[in-house]
């Protein structure tokens, strides 16, 4: 494969042939017309395996600078071993399984040897520009409105997801930020697309929004106000999933067109078994009947029907009555975000299990292997080129 490669390579590019060689060259930096000063051998790991070429050298002797016109067709950086095309596999092994398992998987599949350091790099390097870029797609979407990027719109109801998963960093555990686009179409969501990054919500809100756009959030789809006067830009309609943090609603009342907002009825459910368990007593027969109830009666009849149960139940203490005061509060201000049977009519997700299964398969499993301790920066790349490969969208930035 690599000789059949090396004849194919010199056979198709244009300055190893005999009369391309016999050209001067423009230098690069200064734009002289250079003659060729003789061949040079370069070895680079390809796809097809070890491959080792001579091609012409050209030396500018103003500026001290040396290049060959071969490696700008091939379009491999001065210095690399390693080719664009392995490159790219490279980065993809680094962001699906460790380094060390990447470097075995890539010697038993293709033979080729590269070193479990190189693919950390590789990936490495690759992620951190793709932060980059997005991060500033997310600026750009903030200031503009629109899309940053190409539109890939997602089929049938938008549909927006955020959820929280804990990592383990040099500097300890915190949270990592995952957001899910996708598309709601006969009841199954559909074209899924991730975000993920640990960081704040005034800095993660910005990058879910970002990706959101790109798959038509703020598409205008009509126009709506008087006749005479202006108009308003009426925008696609969203279903936001939270866990019933504040920066999802506020992210949405700020962005987005009109929109369902719904809380995760796990979510919702985990408020009212820590209420039973004050009510009753912590593990008791009369809590687990007593969640039972109030947690059918929230699915079918929605948070107004609990909020009436909560307010005719007395709290057997004064830590309990606290405790029954802040979820009450909690319940009324979430209610039209809790109304579950409307939601199930109308074939709306009722939890974000689809964000919180990635959570699992596209954080944890790649973060979270034993005795894997990120940097700030490594584990943002990895988290990067991760999203990147389980949304099928382009490592290229
Ligand atoms: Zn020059």
């Amino acid at each position: 494969m690599p000789d059949l490669l090396g004849a194919v390579l010199q056979a198709s590019t244009s300055s190893l042939q005999p009369g391309g060689v016999g050209r001067t060259q423009a230098c690069p930096t200064c734009g002289e017309r250079i003659p060729v000063v003789g061949w040079r051998p370069r070895t680079l790991t390809t796809v097809c395996g070890a491959l080792r070429v001579e091609r012409p050298w050209y030396h500018c002797r103003s500026c001290q600078h040396g290049w060959s016109p071969a490696d700008l067709t091939w379009e491999v950086a001065p210095r690399a071993r390693i080719s664009a095309g392995v490159a790219d596999w490279l980065i993809d092994l680094g962001g699906s399984t460790s380094f060390v398992d990447a470097q075995r998987e890539l010697g038993k599949l293709s033979g080729l040897q590269v070193s479990a350091e190189t693919i950390r790099q590789y990936t490495e390097e690759r992620g951190t520009v793709l932060d980059m870029a997005e991060g500033a797609a997310a600026q750009s979407v903030l200031r503009t409105q629109e899309a940053a990027a190409p539109l890939d719109p997602a089929p049938g109801t938008l549909v927006v997801e955020t959820d929280g998963v804990m990592v383990r960093y040099r500097s300890g555990w915190h949270e990592v930020k995952l957001g899910l686009v996708g598309g709601q179409v006969e009841g199954k969501l559909q074209n899924l697309s991730y975000v993920a990054a640990r960081q704040p919500a005034e800095a993660f809100g910005p990058r879910l929004l970002a990706e959101a756009a790109r798959r038509g959030a703020l598409e205008i789809v009509g126009w709506d106000g008087p006749l005479t006067g202006t108009p308003l830009a009426q925008l696609r309609s969203v279903v936001v999933l939270g866990d019933g943090a504040h920066w999802i609603w506020e992210l949405a009342a700020d962005h987005f067109g009109e929109r369902i907002e719904i809380v995760d009825f796990y979510h919702a459910t985990q408020h009212v078994w820590t209420l039973a368990h004050a009510l009753f007593g912590e593990g008791t027969f009369f809590a687990a009947r007593w969640a039972d109830f109030a947690i059918l009666m929230l699915a079918e009849e929605g948070a107004g029907a609990l909020l009436a149960l909560l307010d005719a139940t007395a709290a057997p203490s004064p830590t309990a009555a606290t405790l029954l005061q802040r979820e009450r509060q909690y319940f009324r201000t979430n209610q039209a975000r809790m109304d579950y049977p409307t939601f199930r009519h109308r074939g709306l997700p009722l939890g974000s299990g689809a964000v919180e299964s990635a959570g699992r398969h596209l954080v944890q499993l790649r973060m979270k292997r034993a005795g894997a301790r990120w940097s700030d920066e490594g584990g943002q790349a990895v988290l990067t080129v991760r999203s990147r490969l389980i949304s099928k969208r382009s490592l290229v930035a």
